[in-house]
């Protein structure tokens, strides 16, 4: 009989999401009459932009005519998006990438999940505690971490996100290969100062690595001092992919499109010691793999770059973050040290105690479901993460139940 690949069976069964849904269940059985609000889930409510819309209708139009009609389109993305991308995300802010540089897909999950492949099996980790566990998992299917142990993979150094390091992980001091980070962070909402991402890129240019740069939250950065994208940092293009997503920055979660800039001057090593530019593997694994995101959605994310497309998803955005701000600043004043929420739709709240402990009084006592830390890792322990991704009435109805409990 066939074998399967163990890699699989080291896999940490994730039972976070199962647990909450059964704990939530369970409480709804038994009291029927007290509607939960449930500020758990990482996942957009408001509908999606207008010109989204538009675009999507205008373009399904197309379709519908022989002389517009498109069948398969380019696997790295339609020129009108790439192009849109390059000048909006990245000129605008002083960032040299070129459209053919940003390869669009249907998720950034699937591609911080992907890119591993055109790595060497033997690419030493560094991956955040607490983190998105995607990164993790997917080098687990690797088999690059080895079988877990206690809820850690020995072949994973963690860049641990704690109170005393302001949930900015150090630099580690052994040698690492490819190293994901998270900025905004989901789940801390924790930003980085330039100062911080450029220690980053000198380290990694230093060892030859290379750094896995997630921005699926970049549209919340507010302060104008953080950087939007890892280019902004001298040196980066030589040392870093970075992935973006329209799921939050215009509500793309169940419409789906993505994109991931790998620049032409990124280069790695084969065995022998000569170079290879990873942009052509990433290309060839792209172009193999995938055959491009549906054409009416291109146009609906490329309309997000029109002037209202970008007063609308400002819009959108500056939506989430009033519901974040009246999180924080509720649970700051119920005496918890609270971080994220003001460049991210997390906050990631220190409670002090055990972390289910604080979810099941949350639930028990103010009918309000919030992710418990545990769930992200080790050092997410002691925490909770509440998400702003819900109507104001739903948060400020969830914030008074929480200040009549606690
Ligand atoms: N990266 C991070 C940090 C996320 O939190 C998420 C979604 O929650 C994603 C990537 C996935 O984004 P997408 O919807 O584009 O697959």
């Amino acid at each position: 009989m066939i074998q399967i690949n163990e890699n699989y069976l080291k896999l940490k069964a994730s039972y976070l999401f199962s647990d909450i849904a059964r704990r939530v269940a369970a409480y709804t059985a038994a009291h029927p009459n007290q509607p939960v609000i449930r500020l758990g889930i990482g996942d957009v409510t408001e509908p999606l932009p207008p010109v989204c819309i538009e675009a999507l209708h205008a373009a399904t139009d197309e379709m519908a005519q022989r002389s517009t009609f498109r069948g398969y389109g380019p696997e790295q993305g339609y020129a009108f998006l790439r192009e849109a991308i390059a000048q909006h995300d990245y000129a605008a802010r002083g960032c040299p990438i070129e459209a053919d540089e940003i390869f669009v897909s249907d998720g950034a999950k699937c591609d911080c999940g992907n890119i591993q492949e055109i790595f060497a099996p033997t690419a030493r980790l560094a991956i955040p505690d607490p983190v998105y566990p995607v990164y993790v998992d997917t080098n687990v299917m690797a088999g690059r971490t080895g079988a877990n142990v206690d809820g850690r993979y020995p072949g994973i150094t963690y860049l641990e996100s704690t109170p005393a390091n302001g949930y900015v992980p150090a630099i580690p001091a052994v040698g690492v290969d490819l190293i994901y980070l998270c900025f905004p962070n989901n789940p801390t909402g924790a930003v980085a100062t330039r100062a911080q991402l450029a220690a980053w890129v000198e380290y990694a240019r230093k060892h030859e690595a290379v750094l896995l740069f997630d921005s699926a939250y970049e549209a919340f950065i507010r302060d104008p001092a953080i950087p939007h994208s890892i280019y902004e940092i001298e040196g980066a293009r030589e040392v870093a992919i970075e992935f973006r997503s329209f799921s939050k920055t215009a509500g793309f979660t169940g419409t789906r499109c993505a994109y991931t800039v790998v620049p032409k001057s990124l280069l790695a090593r084969d065995a022998a010691g000569n170079r290879h530019a990873l942009h052509g593997l990433w290309n060839r694994r792209h172009t193999t793999k995938f055959n491009g995101v549906a054409y009416p959605i291109q146009r609906a994310a490329a309309a997000i770059y029109s002037p209202a497309g970008r007063e609308q998803t400002t819009a959108l955005i500056d939506f989430y973050l009033a519901n974040a701000k009246l999180i924080r600043d509720a649970m700051t004043r119920l005496g918890f040290a609270c971080i994220g929420g003001d460049n991210a739709p997390y906050v990631w709240v220190n409670t002090g105690r055990d972390s289910w402990d604080f979810f099941d009084l949350l639930l028990n006592q103010a009918q309000v479901v919030c992710t418990p830390g545990a769930g992200f890792g080790r050092c997410g322990e002691g925490h909770v993460r509440i998400s702003a991704f819900n109507s104001r009435e739903n948060v400020e109805q969830a914030l008074a139940r929480i200040a009549a409990a606690l």
